[in-house]
């Protein structure tokens, strides 16, 4: 990319997101470097490259990608001196002293940060385990869940832990885009033998975000192969993704089934009390870089009970209004939180319909929706229909008749006895829950 269109992205984000915004944090990014998808921005502080990434980051890269640049992911650094002085070199950055580099970790993404609650407690017990080295008893473990579950969090801070702990093993760390990225430059570059050698040499690799390589043929051919031969060395392998193995599209059945041989986890949707611990302990940090600022209880809880998309965005919202408040100088209370925070807290209340759950139901199990609202009792409605009235009873307010009229003037005992036999199948038949889990989170979305 040229400086040149980041200069005429610069204009329009200026239009976009008005005076304020743009000169306190857009103005002080310096255009690095685009590579692989990544564009990357020196800042003045990590501060400012984190609130940038959470607040605007989307909407920057749209506009990279409108004035033709293909970016998938933003980057911010602060730069070493070296690097304000001369052109930044290589992409990857090592992350340590050994001598292969993957992607960088980040240093607050640690055991010792990560809350733990019902949602996530078996990852994370899961990831301790690993993290503790020893003998390979479960390989791959494959951590999956939806954005801003903490995937990426609990895989650094195994990397982290398994570097203090043991550095002499080579940890490799690094996304699946990462990994495609890396062997398609050894392709071109006729590199392929020192690119398997390299991946057949770590003790332990980690891919993030594997559901990457779906329909990507010959990335999924190499990592095939380079799984396979570190599984028979016996190296311990860790993956994430933001669905089940079996759910990846466009990914091989031998990979799916590879993928599901080692111990597979999933981070459930937060609940209430993690995202207020999960507040609590982000409130610690940000006294200290905010001596002036406090925030109540009462604002936490409001919070907590408000947004509950993910963690990111819950840490995006508190980021934001310690910014504000600090900017105008007000004191964090209920009404500014609503004020700064409208927009998150506007988009977090998006009700969920019956006919959207109609909708996506119907789509999942590939009926017609005229098949699932109509009177036919075969099993092949009866049971989408049920899991429908399900969650229609567990996702909106509707009563039992309201939910029967919408299902083409079923009485409410009807509704009744599919909720009931949802229930029931549920804690029998892993498939369903699985199903109502993923219906559920895209449904959120
Ligand atoms: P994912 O990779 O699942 O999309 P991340 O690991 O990037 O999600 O998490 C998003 C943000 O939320 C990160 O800043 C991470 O530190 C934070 N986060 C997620 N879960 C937790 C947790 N249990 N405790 C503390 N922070 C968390
Ligand atoms: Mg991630």
């Amino acid at each position: 990319m040229t400086n040149d269109i980041w200069a005429k992205v610069l204009k329009t984000l200026q239009g976009a997101l008005g005076t304020n915004n743009f000169s306190n944090w857009i103005e002080p990014l310096e255009f690095a470097q685009l590579a692989g998808g990544v564009a990357t921005f020196h800042v003045p502080t990590n501060f400012i490259g984190n609130y940038v990434s959470q607040n605007f980051g989307e909407e920057i890269i749209y506009h990279l990608n409108k004035e033709g640049e293909s970016v998938s992911r933003l980057q911010f650094r602060v730069p070493t001196n070296a690097q304000v002085a001369t052109k930044p070199k290589a992409a990857i950055k090592p992350t340590g002293s050994e001598d292969i580099s993957g992607s960088p970790l980040d240093a607050r993404f640690t055991f010792d940060t990560f809350v733990v609650g019902k949602p996530n407690e078996l990852a994370h017990a899961a990831a301790r385990r690993v993290a503790e080295g020893g003998p390979v008893t479960f390989n791959p473990l494959f951590l999956y869940g939806g954005v801003g579950l903490g995937k990426t969090h609990l895989m650094h801070a195994i990397a982290h832990e398994l570097k203090e702990r043991s550095p002499e093993l080579n940890v490799l760390y690094l996304s699946a885009e990462q990994f495609m990225y890396r062997f398609i430059t050894a392709l071109r570059e006729r590199k392929m033998m020192d690119f398997k050698q390299l991946f057949r040499s770590v003790d332990v690799l980690m891919v993030d975000d594997v559901q990457f390589i779906g329909g990507k043929d010959s990335t999924q051919e190499e990592f095939f192969h380079t799984f396979n031969a570190l599984v028979d060395g016996r190296k311990q392998i860790i993956i994430s993704a933001d669905r089940a193995p079996g759910e990846i599209k466009d990914l091989e059945e031998r990979i799916k089934s590879r993928l599901q041989c080692g111990l597979v986890v999933d981070l459930h949707p937060t609940d209430y009390e993690l995202r207020l611990g999960i507040l609590q302990s982000k409130v610690e940090v940000y006294s200290a870089q905010y001596p002036d600022l406090q925030i109540s209880q009462g604002v936490l809880e409001f919070l907590a009970h408000r947004i509950s998309t993910n963690v990111r965005v819950l840490e995006g919202a508190l980021t934001r209004l310690f910014a504000f408040a600090s900017l105008v100088g007000r004191e964090i209370t209920l009404e500014l939180t609503q004020d700064c925070l409208s927009d998150v807290l506007k988009a977090s209340d998006r009700k969920v319909t019956v006919e959207e759950i109609q909708r996506k139901v119907s789509e999942h199990y590939n009926i017609r929706l005229s098949d699932m609202i109509g009177p036919k009792r075969v099993r092949n409605y009866a049971r989408p229909r049920q899991i429908a009235m399900y969650l229609a009873k567990q996702m909106t307010s509707r009563s039992l008749p309201e939910i029967g009229r919408r299902f083409g003037g079923r009485d409410h005992t009807t509704v009744m006895h599919g909720v009931k036999r949802i229930e029931e199948l549920k804690a029998l038949d892993s498939q369903i829950a699985d199903d109502l889990e993923l219906l559920r989170r895209a449904l959120q979305e």
